[in-house]
């Protein structure tokens, strides 16, 4: 498979939620919340450009020091999306930091937040290190309903679920996916190597036919001719992030409906359903929950995390638990 992005959690289940999305061309990542990001390199936190925070209890946000502080000294931006008054908080945390050291010399380093309010783009804030990061007040971009971010090979569904507060869910939906026909490509006596993926980008950009693709010591090719011979070409992954979210049916439709036939679906599974009063106390959903919600989307994969530390002596039982919902439907399918 070539996809445009691998996705990960950050750490493992117990510890704070989180999916590191890698786009496998170049030198640029996504994050899903911000919770402790020590998992990852710096290297790797470098590569982020838009990070989506579902809310900001402090296990999906307290990631933001690490990341700002590596961030200062590159010149490209970061854009973290959030719920109704995540740019205000953004603030104030930047706020709490002393920046007389900075200047007109300084790299420009900006970051960008949003609030997103469960159907659009509401509010946007700049601050840049020139300016000791005051805050300027931006429009923000206009997207489509249900859209928190969008680009030319994909785009980012949102919805608002409820947590007591509201908790955003995402899903990364890819424009289209491109896969290269290996021995084709020996047959026409083109050479693999990092070319293909500006071809393959081409192609989700939807350039026209007579564009022509450079191959590397053989010349040029024009991109109809390589796409109809080399590539196919289908619709592109979705990955779904969910968490932090109440039992209870409003939630369960609008998951269902961002989740819809997710190559991969991110999920919390916090408690066992024998522990459900814990979990409509707190807001959270059961692995049982998590598991029916991924069978009824029509998921391909799905990945539980945020479990409750109350189940590390038994460390698998939410993921087991998970797994025998999921699967309740094929096997009810082969007794019945
Ligand atoms: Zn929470
Ligand atoms: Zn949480």
């Amino acid at each position: 498979m070539s996809w445009l992005v691998q996705s990960r959690l950050v750490n493992d289940p117990f510890s704070d939620p989180g999916v590191y999305l890698d786009f496998s061309y170049g030198r640029r990542a996504i994050l899903f919340d911000l919770g402790d990001v020590g998992g990852l390199s710096s290297r790797e936190l470098l590569r982020v450009s838009h990070v989506f925070v579902s809310h900001t209890h402090v296990d999906h946000v307290a990631g933001f020091d690490r990341l700002f502080r590596l961030c200062l000294h590159r010149p490209s931006p970061l854009t973290l999306i959030g719920p109704p008054g995540f740019a205000v908080q953004v603030e104030h945390r930047i706020r709490s930091f002393t920046w007389n050291l900075l200047d007109e010399n300084s790299v420009d380093f900006c970051i960008r937040a949003m609030d997103y309010d469960g159907s659009r783009l509401v509010k946007a804030a700049e601050f840049h290190a020139r300016e000791a990061f005051a805050r300027r007040d931006r429009e923000p971009p206009a997207f489509p309903e249900g859209i928190a971010w969008m680009e030319d090979e994909f785009k980012v569904e949102a919805a608002a679920l409820d947590h007591g507060i509201p908790s955003l869910a995402f899903a990364l939906r890819e424009v289209l996916q491109v896969n290269v026909w290996r021995g084709v490509l020996g047959e026409m006596g083109l050479p693999p190597g990092p070319w293909l993926n500006e071809a393959k980008r081409a192609v989700r950009l939807g350039l026209p036919d007579a564009h022509m693709v450079t191959v590397p010591t053989e010349g040029s090719i024009r991109l109809g001719e390589l796409r109809d011979r080399a590539l196919r070409v289908a619709p592109g992954q979705a990955v779904a992030y969910v968490t932090d979210a109440a039992p209870h049916a409003e939630n369960r439709a609008k998951i269902l409906r961002l989740a819809q036939k997710a190559d991969q679906l991110f999920i919390e599974a916090v408690f066992l359903e024998r522990d459900r009063p814990l979990a409509l106390a707190s807001h959270h959903l059961t692995a049982w929950d998590a598991g029916a919600i991924a069978r009824e989307a029509g998921v391909r994969h799905v990945t539980p995390f945020h479990h409750s530390a109350r189940y590390l002596s038994e460390p698998d039982v939410l993921r087991e638990e998970l797994f025998e919902s999921f699967d309740a439907a094929d096997r009810a399918a082969m007794t019945g």
